[in-house]
C-alpha cells in the first residue's frame, strides 16, 4: 500500500506538476482595457519619465499618466495620437500593455528628417490624445478566424505585436499565424519581446519570416513571398498589415483606401478579410 502511494506521488510529481507549471501563453497574458482610457479625446500634456535606447535609431519612451494607480486602459491594437509644439500629429501604438500602471511606453524610430520622431527624441513638450473608435481591429477575434497573416514593416511592428500578444494568450482558436517582419536590416528591427519569445519556442503554430530589403538575407515581402508561406483559404482567414506608405500601397493598397488592392488582392484577399492598421 505504502509503495503504491509512493509510486502515485512520483508519477504526480513527474507528469502532472510540469503540466500545471506550463505557461498558458508564451510570453504574457492578454490585458484588455477594464475601463475608459486615461487619455481623453482632448489633448493633454504628459511628462516623460524615462527613455531607453534599443537600436541606433530606436528608443523607448515612458510617459507618466494622470493616475498613478490606473493603467492607460487602451484597447489592445489601438493607437494614440501625439502632437508636437508645431501642431504636427502622428499615431503611435504603445508597446506597454494594460498591466503597467501609472505610465505607458512608446517605442519610436528616429527618421532623419522626420518631424515628430525628432520632437520625441529631443524631448520637446508633447501632447497626447485618444481618438474614440480608432480601433480598427478589436480583440477577441471572431471565433471563425483560424489562420492569420501578419505583415509588419519598420515600426509597423508595434500594432502587429499587440495582436500577436493577444493571439498567443488567447489559446487555441487560431491554429496558424504567419508573421512577416520587414525592415532595411536586422539592426533596424525593434526586437520586441514577444517576437523573440515566439521564435525561441519553435512552435509550429507561429511562423516568423524576417525580410531585410537592404539585401542582408535577400528577402522582400511581395506577392511571391506571401504565396510561398500562406495560401489563403475561404472563410477562416484574416490579414493585418502595418508599414510605411509604399509598402502598404504595394501589398494591400493605401491605408485610407478601404478596398484591398496590390499583392493581397491578386492573392484573393477581400475587403472584410484585411485590416490596415
Ligand atoms: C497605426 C500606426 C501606428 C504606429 N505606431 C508607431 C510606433 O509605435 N512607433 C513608431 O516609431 N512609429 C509608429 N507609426 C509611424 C508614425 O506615426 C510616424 O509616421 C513616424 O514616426 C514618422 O513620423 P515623422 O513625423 O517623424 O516623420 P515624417 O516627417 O512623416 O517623415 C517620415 C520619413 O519620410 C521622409 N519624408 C518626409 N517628407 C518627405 C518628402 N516630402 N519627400 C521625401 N521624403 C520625405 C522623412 O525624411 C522621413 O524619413 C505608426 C503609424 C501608424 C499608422
Amino acid at each position: 500500500m505504502i509503495s503504491q502511494t509512493k509510486t502515485f506521488r512520483r508519477i504526480t510529481r513527474r507528469l502532472v506538476l510540469p503540466l500545471l507549471l506550463l505557461p498558458s501563453s508564451t510570453f504574457s497574458t492578454y490585458h484588455p482595457s477594464t475601463g475608459p482610457c486615461q487619455l481623453s479625446p482632448s489633448w493633454q500634456s504628459l511628462p516623460l519619465l524615462s527613455s531607453h535606447k534599443l537600436t541606433n535609431q530606436t528608443s523607448t519612451f515612458t510617459y507618466s499618466l494622470p493616475s498613478s494607480t490606473e493603467s492607460l486602459n487602451l484597447s489592445p491594437c489601438a493607437c494614440i495620437l501625439v502632437r508636437n509644439p508645431s501642431g504636427i500629429v502622428r499615431p503611435y501604438t504603445p508597446t506597454s500593455n494594460n498591466s503597467l500602471k501609472g505610465s505607458f511606453t512608446l517605442t519610436v524610430k528616429l527618421y532623419q528628417n522626420g518631424v515628430l520622431s525628432n520632437s520625441i527624441f529631443k524631448n520637446e513638450p508633447l501632447e497626447f490624445c485618444h481618438i474614440n473608435k480608432n480601433v480598427k481591429l478589436q480583440y477577441p477575434l471572431s471565433t471563425s478566424i483560424k489562420r492569420v497573416l501578419l505583415i509588419a514593416g519598420g515600426t509597423g511592428i508595434t500594432p502587429i505585436n499587440q495582436l500577436l500578444e493577444c493571439i498567443d494568450s488567447e489559446g487555441d482558436t487560431v491554429k496558424e499565424v504567419v508573421v512577416f517582419i520587414g525592415d532595411q536590416s536586422s539592426d533596424d528591427v525593434i526586437n520586441l519581446e514577444c517576437i523573440s519569445a515566439l521564435e525561441q519556442t519553435n512552435s509550429p503554430k507561429f511562423k516568423i519570416i524576417r525580410a531585410y530589403s537592404g539585401g542582408e538575407n535577400g528577402r522582400f515581402i511581395d506577392e511571391d513571398a506571401i504565396r510561398q508561406h500562406f495560401v489563403k483559404s475561404e472563410g477562416d482567414c484574416l490579414a493585418a498589415i502595418c508599414g510605411p506608405p509604399p509598402m502598404m500601397t504595394s501589398i494591400c493598397g493605401d491605408r485610407e483606401d478601404s478596398d484591398v488592392t496590390g499583392a493581397l488582392k491578386r492573392l484573393g484577399w477581400k475587403k472584410d478579410e484585411v485590416y490596415k492598421f
